[in-house]
């Protein structure tokens, strides 16, 4: 090849590289959600100096956790904490422990954080704090230093009226307990309201455990009216057999008489087009740690699951699972999205054309900060609500944020992805002027 050949051959790689990194879809955490805020300040009309003020975290904090483990050898983890917006009160957000957390992961869910208490309107800000490592290969005793070692890092950050944690994937009630514990000895007396997703015996909230799933289901309930479709009999798939999605089959199928034909975790998905009961898949999945395998049901990848007919589609597990790639290959009337990030910008696009309803991720999940707000205003009076009194407060929290949703996703002929921004961006704009921040 003569050296003019060469530089074309070059040139004509270098092209399609470029092409090729154009057309692959971006699924890095924090740049969709600067995307979704830049698609939403655009369709409102708000400026660049307004997105600029608002696509970044206050503050973000990166940990380095060194400590002995079991067998005596020693292991240093990263953990992160993005305080992303104050202006509407104290933030708040949960933690995750997981292989897979990053800082991106963390800025972009705090930033979902933010828009999810101002849709549903209760007075905090956002954020998210995370640590990367696999707690199923963690005994007690390790994820006790953990937790403890995490709080001790960040114990001057945080507080009732600065910024109050709470559980996430692969973080429990017992894991609060260890941290406010550790927050309490550090600043020496009692502070319940530090931490939400505690014990109840440590003011823990009645329905706490159960609420992002309840608060899912109340949005449910209101999108079945919308589309004028009886959810009793009706087909659901859920993936991620977890805290959220194994309530959430538990909840559609006691109250609603939901058929639940498919559901999984992270070792892959089950169906039965006859139904599965959710009881049975919880105890299976409590005494082997998967629901694969359960009686009377057949294998399926978490790919094949998601692409499966059925009326409701809950994604319950983890980001970017509906994406460019099989959008247009999903198959139902309603996505309610349990967990945070499940849908790309690309796929909502798809969606939306198709005439799928999106219940999305920080409306529909938002039942669980709700409650750690009811948990919090309790811990203040140290007086405690019945379950009953808990999730009435939280029906009348959820539906008046799906009707307002809806109502600004019609007003600017949008997808309600969209609608729930528009809401939450003008809340957390006016607080940010009010406040002579803008
Ligand atoms: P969890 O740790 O209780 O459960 C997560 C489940 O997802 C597990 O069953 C796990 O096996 C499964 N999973 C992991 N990787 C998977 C994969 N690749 N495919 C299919 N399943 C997979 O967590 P959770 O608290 O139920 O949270 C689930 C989602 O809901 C997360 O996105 C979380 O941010 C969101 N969420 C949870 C709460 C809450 O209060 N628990 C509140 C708001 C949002």
């Amino acid at each position: 090849m003569s050296e003019t050949e060469q530089n074309s051959f070059r040139k004509r790689i270098i092209k399609l590289t470029i092409k090729l990194i154009k057309m692959s879809e971006n699924l890095d955490p924090f740049s969709i959600a600067q995307q979704q805020l830049y698609n939403a300040c655009k369709i409102v009309g708000y400026d660049s100096d307004i997105y600029n003020a608002l696509s970044e975290p206050e503050r973000f904090v990166q940990i380095k956790i060194t400590m002995k483990m079991d067998d005596g050898s020693l292991k240093t983890f990263q953990g992160f904490r993005s305080q992303y917006n104050s202006a509407r009160g104290p933030m708040k957000g949960g933690i995750r422990w997981h292989p897979d957390e990053s800082a991106s992961l963390v800025k972009a869910l705090s930033a979902w954080m933010t828009w999810k208490t101002a849709c549903v309107d209760i007075p905090l800000g956002g954020a998210k704090g995370g640590i990367i490592c696999n707690p199923k290969e963690m005994s007690n005793r390790e994820l006790e230093i953990l937790a403890r070692s995490y709080i001790r890092q960040l114990a001057d950050l945080i507080g009732p009226s600065i910024d109050v944690p709470a559980p996430d994937v692969y973080t429990n009630p017992q894991i609060m307990a260890w941290m406010m514990d550790e927050y309490e000895k550090i600043i020496r007396h009692h502070s319940p309201s530090v931490i939400t997703g505690k014990p109840l015996p440590l003011g823990g909230s009645a329905g706490r455990s159960i609420s992002t799933a309840k608060g899912g289901v109340f949005t449910i309930r209101e999108a079945a009216k919308d589309l004028d479709f009886n959810l009793n009999g009706s087909d659901v798939v859920v993936q991620g057999y977890g805290n959220a999605g194994s309530w959430v089959a538990k909840i559609l199928h006691d109250d609603f008489g939901c058929n639940i034909i498919a559901v999984s975790d992270s070792r892959g998905g089950i169906y039965n087009e006859n139904g599965i009961n959710p009881y049975e898949a919880a105890n299976h999945k409590e005494r082997t740690s998967t629901v694969v395998g359960l009686k009377g049901t057949k294998e399926l990848s978490n790919e094949e699951l998601l692409e499966l007919e059925c009326d409701l589609l809950i994604p319950a597990a983890l980001e970017n699972v509906i994406t460019r790639e099989n959008a247009d290959k999903i198959n139902c009337k309603i996505i309610a999205e349990l967990a945070n990030g499940p849908t790309t910008p690309d796929a909502d696009k798809t969606l939306f054309e198709k005439g799928i309803l999106v219940i999305p991720d920080f409306l529909c999940n938002a039942g669980g900060v709700t409650v750690s707000y009811f948990e919090m205003v309790q811990g203040y009076y140290r007086y405690f609500w019945t379950e009953t009194e808990v999730f009435e407060a939280l029906d009348r929290v959820m539906t008046r944020a799906y009707r307002s949703t809806v109502k600004q996703s019609k007003k600017f002929n949008t997808h309600n992805r969209m609608g729930a921004y528009i809401i939450s961006l003008e809340r957390v704009i006016n607080a940010m002027r009010l406040r002579g921040w803008l």
